[in-house]
């Protein structure tokens, strides 16, 4: 690993912060995008006390109109509008995961050039930390470490512990983008998860909770109380007989359900929260499945977004690339859209920068402990520190540049299979993907 990762990003993007903020002054700011990132950028803002933010830009209809961390969210058309009538050129940064190069060359065409009136996301915002706040789930999805790996050893994290980790993460690292409340677990099996949210609540950083909804959620309602800004919902197949392929234990009448009893918690308490549904799409998966979910997400005004299904963790997936005995998930891999061994990427060792999680991203065990990434689970192999509470952020990246899950996974590409690309398309993460692999 002798090339790689620049130790300064994080201070970069600290820094980037606080140059916008003495140079934009009284210039109106606006944020595009209205997802995870330009919640993660609100937060922040908010967090580092920008005066100037007025508003954020999106063109989901299901968002428009709706307050992220107060700020109301409008067409671009309407984005534009104002424009055209003021005499101020906005700043607008762009925070969209998905087609942002699409939204750049629209800010391009209307005149906004890049650094002068726009900059990206990433520029700006810290590492993500996914928390476990217990290390079990209720289901054994054959895809899933839960069912195809080592079982961590039993543990909650205590709310004591949450709050003090929660005070390390932003004393080190104060633009923490957000941090979600799960990485291989499922949050809602902790009855008190509304008190955990509100902890980030109050610290002003954005949660986020995914859930399998395939089980009995009383405590639902306490939850929606504390007006999440964020919530998915994850699954595969409308019938039992196809959801339970891939969610083992599972019950699809159960998560129907609870989608419906989420609407009404939202009308009555949280109407701003952005619903997303994550559809796991695999080789028997049908089309008529995926229409019936589109049908009822529009109906409760959730944003469906369908993917190819993977296997994790990654440990699994470098043991494939390896030529090892794979025996034991052949079962998981026969149903995949693609496959691992197609060798479709060169070999990239020699640039970490290839994965966005690997200088953005780690994962908190319920125990405390410290790991690479949100897409791998072997405690020891993967481990970065044993106490989070205990170590900082450039000790983290120290430690990765040389931990052998990583090193592994970057030389078999595997960060390309798993979407952790970088989808920036000034960062240099897309740029050596380009020049690497080609533009897909
Ligand atoms: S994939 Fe999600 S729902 Fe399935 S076992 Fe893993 S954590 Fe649980
Ligand atoms: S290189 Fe692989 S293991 Fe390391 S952070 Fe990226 S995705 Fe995770």
């Amino acid at each position: 690993m002798s090339k790689g990762i620049s130790l300064d990003n994080y201070t970069d993007t600290y820094e980037t912060l606080l140059k916008l903020k003495r140079e934009l002054k009284c210039r109106p700011i606006y944020i595009w995008g209205a997802k995870i990132t330009g919640g993660a950028v609100c937060s922040v803002l908010l967090r580092e006390k920008f005066e100037n933010v007025k508003g954020v830009i999106d063109s989901n209809t299901f968002m428009q109109g709706k307050k992220l961390f107060g700020f109301t969210v409008f067409s671009p058309e309407y984005f534009w509008n104002i424009v055209k009538n003021s005499s101020e050129t906005p700043f607008v940064i762009v925070a969209a995961a998905v087609r942002p190069k699409e939204i750049y060359d629209i800010c391009s065409a209307h005149g906004l050039i890049e650094d002068k009136d726009l900059c990206w996301a990433d520029d700006l915002l810290g590492p993500v930390y996914e928390v476990d706040l217990t290390n079990a789930c209720n289901l054994n999805c054959p895809s899933c470490p839960q069912s195809n790996w080592k079982r961590h050893e039993n543990a909650v994290m205590s709310l004591e512990r949450f709050k003090r980790i929660v005070a390390h993460i932003k004393k080190d690292t104060p633009n923490v983008a957000y941090i979600p409340l799960f990485c291989w677990t499922e949050p809602l099996l902790k009855k008190d998860l509304a008190e955990y949210a509100e902890v980030l609540k109050r610290e002003g950083i954005l949660g986020i909770i995914s859930t399998n909804f395939s089980l009995n959620v009383p405590h639902l309602e306490e939850l929606i109380k504390q007006k999440p800004e964020y919530f998915r919902i994850s699954f595969s197949g409308y019938t039992q007989e196809l959801y339970e392929k891939a969610h083992r234990g599972g019950n699809i009448e159960l998560v129907k359900q609870n989608m419906y009893k989420l609407r009404e918690l939202l009308d009555k308490y949280s109407p701003d929260t952005f619903v997303e549904v994550y559809y796991h799409e695999y080789n028997y998966s049908s089309k008529e499945d995926l229409q019936a979910w589109k049908k009822i997400c529009n109906e409760l005004h959730y944003t469906l977004a369908d993917f190819n299904a993977t296997i994790n963790p990654i440990e699994n997936i470098i043991r494939i690339l390896k030529g090892e005995d794979i025996s034991d998930i052949e079962n998981v891999l026969n149903t995949l859209n693609f496959d691992f061994r197609d060798k479709r990427y060169p070999d990239i060792c020699d640039h970490p920068e290839l994965c966005y999680s690997f200088k953005n991203m780690f994962c908190i065990t319920a125990k405390g402990k410290v790991l690479v990434c949100d897409c791998v689970y072997d405690e020891k192999q993967a481990l970065l520190a044993d106490d989070i509470e205990k170590t900082t952020y450039n000790e983290l990246m120290l430690r990765k540049k040389d931990n052998k899950v990583c090193i592994d996974c970057l030389k078999y590409g595997i960060p390309l299979y798993n979407c952790a690309l970088s989808s920036n398309p000034k960062s240099s993460v897309r740029k050596i993907y380009e020049e690497l692999v080609g533009k897909e």
